[in-house]
């Protein structure tokens, strides 16, 4: 088993250690269901019209048909239709006891007043029967599901106005690097500005995951080990970037173990982004990215996020998509998984960005995708396959 295999495995067996809480359905939008949510009625209640129209007797449709009364969305008709008769329906109304079709407004000719006859003698029967899209007792979201747009409605249409969800962990972003300042700032010679909080924070952010603090801190080990226990007492969890390496201002995995936290990984088998951290100490995270933006990036979105996820009671697995290359793609060493900025053409394949490696950010934006090259892998030809996971 591959390295970056190995830790999602791992991944698979952290338990779900942050709380549920009970949100309006309105602030359910891209959380974690916690609870399977059950059908308390059958869907459609009732045999209803799927179209404008005529309900009426299959058998019927070649006759003249007297119209016994017009019934709309929201009430019960009140007529029985007999044979040789019809009542005129709206969408979404319920259909009369003993009709088994409605022809369409548009199918159908007034022959003289209240009295129609249907002009298409090959309609579908156009009524969706009770129970046919579920019924009570389905379950009809499990557990674990991340909250998107359908599951909004299937909540609404079952009548979860509450909703059971993953309480937002509390997040600590710490930047390290005596070269930082902040975006504001102009950098002196040998200084950078900090990318690195600006892009977790918001990858965060598209997991409805809010930053308690937001810090950027020298190299320095006790100001770093100081902080670091500040934050612990506020937050459920710390990320780094930076510092992650084994430079001789690395700092990070080492006061993670002076601090008594557990190491799961400190290699990801990737690149870019190989020296990540993942660790945890009673129901305490901590994770150490790399300092470089695409790695950082990388490395969260392949592993972080399926860890914070794991710890939020979530089933999540990534999109992945077999595309076609259209290029040729070459590599020097295939000692790691390598993953690759590309972007979809307009034929749907996949196209070349040109690319430097872990600190090249730029290269990320005009990229729709990250191409997976497996371990062993130097060269895919154009027209090949490969993984890639949308952005
Ligand atoms: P490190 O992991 O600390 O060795 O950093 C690796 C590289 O990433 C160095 O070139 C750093 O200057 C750069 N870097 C570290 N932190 C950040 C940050 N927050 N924003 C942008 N670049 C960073
Ligand atoms: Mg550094």
């Amino acid at each position: 088993m591959s390295k970056f295999d190995e830790i999602l495995s791992l991944i698979k067996q952290l338990p779900e250690v942050f709380e549920t809480e009970e949100v309006a359905l309105q602030d359910a939008f891209n959380s974690v269901l916690r609870e399977d949510v059950l059908a308390d009625m059958n869907m459609p209640p009732f045999h209803k019209s799927a179209m404008d129209g005529y309900a009426c007797h299959f058998e019927d449709l070649g006759n003249e048909m007297e119209v016994l009364e017009v019934i709309h969305a929201g009430m019960m008709p009140t007529q029985t239709v007999g044979r040789n008769q019809c009542s005129k329906i709206m969408t979404g109304a319920a259909v009369p006891d003993g009709c088994d079709c409605v022809f369409k407004v548009e199918d159908s000719e007034e022959v003289a007043e209240k009295t129609v006859r249907c002009i298409n003698l090959r309609t579908a029967r156009n009524i969706c029967y009770t129970g046919e899209d579920y019924q009570q007792g389905d379950v009809l979201i499990k557990e674990g599901t991340i909250i998107s747009v359908p599951q909004m409605a299937v909540l609404a249409g079952a009548g979860y106005a509450k909703v059971k969800v993953s309480a937002r962990p509390r997040i600590t972003v710490i930047a390290t690097g005596s070269e930082l300042v902040e975006p504001h700032e102009k950098p002196e010679p040998g200084q950078i500005r900090n990318s690195n909080s600006s892009q977790v924070i918001t990858q965060l952010r598209k997991m409805n995951l809010e930053v308690a603090e937001n810090l950027q801190l020298k190299d320095d080990y006790d100001l770093l080990t100081h902080k670091f226990n500040e934050a612990l007492e506020n937050s459920d969890m710390v990320i780094f970037t930076g510092g992650a390496s084994v430079g001789d201002f690395d700092f990070i995995p080492e006061i993670l173990k002076e601090q008594g936290f557990k190491i799961y990984w400190d290699r990801t088998g990737f690149k870019p982004g190989n020296p990540m951290t993942f660790s945890q100490k009673g129901n305490k995270f901590a994770i150490g990215l790399s300092g470089n933006p695409v790695s950082s990036l990388v490395q969260f979105e392949l592993l972080a996020k399926p860890a914070i996820y794991q710890l939020m009671g979530a089933k999540y697995t990534p999109t992945r998509i077999m595309a076609t290359l259209n290029f040729d793609y070459r590599r020097k060493k295939a000692d790691r998984l390598a993953i690759v900025p590309v972007y979809f053409g307009n034929d749907g394949k996949i196209e070349e960005i040109p690319f430097h490696g872990s600190a090249h950010i730029n290269a990320l934006i005009s990229a729709t995708a990250l191409m997976e090259i497996p371990l062993g892998v130097d060269t895919i030809n154009k027209g090949e396959t490969v993984y890639v996971r949308p952005l």
